[in-house]
């Protein structure tokens, strides 16, 4: 690699990423690191003691963000912001998120130990509840953040034991002072892995994010009728399932109608009461479609309730359809954009522009602060997996590609 000659420490960042592995390890190599619990707060009193090391100021807002500050040259500038989230799946791997952080941290070792100086402050950010696993509510705390959730609402949600987040955050002691909301920055940066197989198939080493697909989520519910599984005949059944199936035959039947750039899911289902000898009363499940193009998602949220309704007045029951959210295409600053791009050329990486197929923080910071995001390929492209992997080189490619960008954009003359 050419480049600025700076180069971060590859084995350094590698040694970091294994030792924040360890909080939450599973026996078969992943992590459980589930949000504002007990390993939750270890992984944090871990980042927040490698920050201090170096001179960071660690502050936390009222949903636990938490933001390490290195101070910059001159007092009136914005800060460069760059991160991601140290939660996990319940049975996640070693990288989603945590590579965004633990690069960050390597980014600033890096200044450190070049006695580099910028123009603008810079800080780092380790946001709360990226994984919506235990509440229920993914890109929690950079969505309260942004304004999109508010913050009363956010702190009521409950896990499954009936804590709530505002119960959870102090009981770990991470409800902080800071307000939890949009404060002036000048640019975010996110690296990430993939999370998909884009970048492993065509050999490159870097993607170059462009923005994050459009998305329409809903909530489904089909009321039948519990019947007897022996004796119920045809003409009498009203089975909530097998209208679920046609359902979810069409998801992704419309799905497939986009060609690759299609996405259509439904990954929740609920069988009420499950039963191997009952006929179905009701089903509850989840749907919903991802596109690049925000036309194709408006399309989609006017036709599949239109011809899920059909199927269920074909199959003679209620269907009740709740929109969650639509979200248009979140395209990415260009200025950002480009300093990744620029990176990755100097640095002669093989890269390509992309579109995020996940949600991500750098999502909803993008509302209010100029963003872009620098994916890795990940083995296989798979992730939310145990078995979720990186290559060192990779991870230090695209943390060398991250600390030159965000050093361009402190050092950018205004
Ligand atoms: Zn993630």
């Amino acid at each position: 690699m050419s480049g600025t000659n700076q180069r971060i420490d590859g084995k350094r960042l590698w040694d970091s990423l294994m030792a924040m592995a360890e909080i939450g390890a599973t026996p078969k190599g992943g992590v459980r690191r589930l949000t504002l619990t007990e390993v939750d707060k270890a992984g944090r009193e871990r980042f927040r003691s490698w920050c201090e090391a170096l001179g960071l100021a660690v502050r936390v807002d009222a949903i636990g963000n938490m933001f390490a500050r290195r101070e910059g040259r001159d007092p009136d500038r914005l800060p460069v912001l760059m991160g991601s989230h140290l939660d996990s799946q319940p049975s996640g791997g070693k990288f989603d998120g945590a590579l965004g952080v633990i690069a960050g941290l390597e980014v600033m070792r890096s200044l450190n130990d070049l006695n580099i100086q910028t123009e603008a402050p810079i800080e780092l950010v380790n946001w709360t509840d990226e994984e919506g696993s235990r509440f229920g509510h993914s890109l929690m705390g950079s969505g309260a953040w942004a304004g999109v959730y508010p913050l009363d609402k956010v702190y009521g949600l409950q896990d499954v034991d009936g804590v709530s987040v505002e119960q959870a955050l102090t009981a770990i002691g991470y409800k902080g002072e800071a307000p939890a909301k949009p404060f002036p920055a000048d640019a975010y940066f996110e690296l990430h892995i993939e999370q998909g197989p884009i970048l492993e198939q065509e050999g490159k080493r870097i993607g170059i994010v462009t923005g994050a697909q459009a998305q329409v989520w809903w909530d489904a519910r089909i009321l039948g009728q519990d019947a007897h599984a022996g004796t119920t005949p045809p003409s009498a059944r009203k089975d909530a399932l097998v209208c679920a199936a046609r359902i979810i035959d069409l998801v992704d039947r419309m799905m497939r109608a986009r060609g690759e750039d299609g996405r259509g899911t439904v990954g929740f289902l609920q069988v009420i009461p499950n039963s191997r000898n009952v006929v179905p009363g009701e089903v509850r499940f989840s749907v919903e479609f991802r596109h690049p193009d925000t036309a194709e998602i408006e399309r989609l949220a006017a036709q599949f309730p239109r011809e899920a309704g059909f199927i269920a007045r074909d199959c003679g029951l209620p269907l009740e359809l709740t929109e969650l959210f639509r979200f248009p295409l979140q395209p990415f600053d260009a200025g950002c954009v480009d300093l990744v791009r620029q990176a990755a050329a100097r640095l002669g990486l093989p890269a390509r522009e992309i579109v995020s197929g996940a949600g991500h923080d750098a999502v909803y910071v993008a509302r209010s602060v100029p963003t872009a995001m620098i994916f890795t390929p990940c083995k296989d492209g798979l992730s939310h997996n145990e078995a979720e992997s990186i290559e060192p080189e990779e991870a230090e490619a695209g943390c060398q590609v991250l600390f030159e960008a965000v050093l361009a954009r402190a050092n950018r003359a205004l």
